[in-house]
């Protein structure tokens, strides 16, 4: 039996909150809607004072506060997943999307040569729900896995999350080690005996052999706005409303800013969205992965350096205008994968971004969902499936507008399994999972 076999035979489905919640990359906009919460909220008070000392925030600036700011932060302060918060992930709608990525990971361990260990990295794990889906498939694989060396490692900047992540994957009789002002803030064991740690920065965590898995975390990092006008590029910046007292407004710059460097010389749209935060992060990873291997996995809404303005809000499962009530609402832009390749180029190859259905596709979603369907005889419970499995599958819903981007070593891509054959007018698909048809044999 295959991995995915092994597997898809395991355990029944787990009960999942689902739906009809809004998922964040549904709409686009950005303060055109109306004004529905008019509060001046600490995180509003904090910005005037802010603006009014210093002058006009930058976007990045804006969003860098209103999501994470240590005390006030919408991330910092509160549990926003799910039917009773803002949005909804692919992760809490269905347990088949963990247990994929679970595989994905399996898949590029054997295919590297079954390192004796290797470190699980999760950038921004939410409630954990991830993970957990991940470190069970671990588990139903022990037989696979039983002399690999695993440890996870969580990028977390919210405390408010890490408990809940601590609740979600560790083991309650395990006291788990707190330290707030070292890199790593909290350490314990998850629920199958892993050594697990957060920390605050991709930094802080150990280099060494990982995967890393990145799923709605590079949409939520800062972006500078621009706009091309007939004296150039001009930066957006946010500022306090003359007319109106307690309201924030988008402004021009009047010349140009720092940040108007990360902007490509031939760039043709007149709006552009640039996130440095990710330029950054995906320039790590690349190191690390071109110096120890493993391999990184990227699941977010995205597009390939072709849309414009895309920074939006939301706040139970509505859209929210970004100005309004800052620090009650989760704000968000597409992310931009042809940024990302660049930043990754020559250290590792990258695949993708392909549409999440096509990845699901050919990571076996439809044999793990027939498994599951025919395992289970409660009728509440197939239907939650099968509403799951279209929601992250349905072109219309999630299936394309989220994206997966990988990258992985050199080597990977053009090793000897994955040479030109002299028959062939077309390259053999490719050799790692999900980012070609899945194969049976
Ligand atoms: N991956 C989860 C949660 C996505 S929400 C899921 O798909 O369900 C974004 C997550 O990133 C949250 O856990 C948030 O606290 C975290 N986060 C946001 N900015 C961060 C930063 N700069 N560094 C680390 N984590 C961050």
């Amino acid at each position: 039996m295959n991995v995915l076999a092994r597997v898809a035979a395991g355990r029944l489905a787990a009960a999942r909150a689902v739906i009809p919640c809004l998922w964040r990359g549904q709409y686009f906009s950005s303060g055109k809607e109306p004004a529905e919460d008019n509060s001046v909220t600490p995180m509003l008070r904090h910005l005037i004072y802010k603006i009014k000392s210093t002058g006009p925030i930058t976007v990045a600036e804006y969003m860098r506060e209103v999501l994470t700011n240590p005390a006030k932060g919408y991330y910092v302060t509160r549990d926003m997943l799910g039917e009773k918060g803002d949005f909804i992930t692919s992760p809490e709608i269905s347990q088949i999307f963990g247990e994929l990525l679970g595989i994905w990971f399996i898949s590029e361990w054997i295919a590297t040569g079954k390192n004796a260990a290797f470190q699980l990295v999760e950038l921004g794990p939410g409630r954990g729900t991830l993970s957990g889906d991940i470190l069970r498939v671990f588990s139903q694989l022990g037989s696979v896995l039983k002399n690999c060396d695993i440890s996870i490692h969580l990028v977390e900047v919210s405390q408010k999350l890490s408990e809940i992540q601590a609740l979600t994957l560790t083991e309650e009789k395990v006291p788990l080690e707190r330290e707030a002002g070292s890199p790593v803030y909290m350490k314990g064991v998850t629920k199958s005996g892993i050594p697990i740690s957060w920390y605050r920065d991709l930094q802080d965590v150990p280099k060494g052999y990982s995967f890393y898995l990145a799923h709605e975390f590079f949409d939520v990092l800062p972006v500078h706005k621009f706009q091309k006008t007939p004296q150039g590029w001009r930066e957006v910046l946010v500022d306090i409303d003359p007319q109106v007292s307690d309201k924030l407004r988008f402004v021009l710059a009047p010349c140009a800013t720092p940040a108007e460097a990360f902007i490509q010389c031939d760039e043709t749209r007149d709006h552009v969205e640039v996130c440095p935060d990710a330029g950054v992060i995906i320039q790590e990873l690349a190191q690390r992965i071109s110096l120890t291997g493993g391999a990184a996995l990227i699941a977010d809404y995205g597009h390939d350096g072709t849309k414009t303005d895309t920074f939006r809000g939301f706040c139970g499962h509505q859209l929210h205008d970004v100005l309004i009530a800052p620090g009650t609402a989760d704000l968000t832009a597409d992310v931009d994968f042809s940024y990302l390749r660049r930043m990754s180029q020559g250290k590792v190859a990258s695949l993708g971004p392909i549409s999440q259905q096509t990845f699901l596709r050919n990571m076996g979603i439809d044999v793990r969902l027939k498994i599951l369907l025919d395992k289970s005889d409660e009728p509440s419970l197939r239907e939650q499936l099968l509403q799951g499995y279209r929601m992250l599958m349905n072109p219309e819903k999630m299936g394309e507008r989220f994206n997966f981007f990988a990258l992985v070593p050199h080597q990977r891509l053009h090793g000897r399994h994955h040479q030109m054959n002299a028959c062939q007018s077309k390259p053999s698909p490719s050799p790692v999972a999900g980012f070609g048809e899945l194969v049976w044999r």
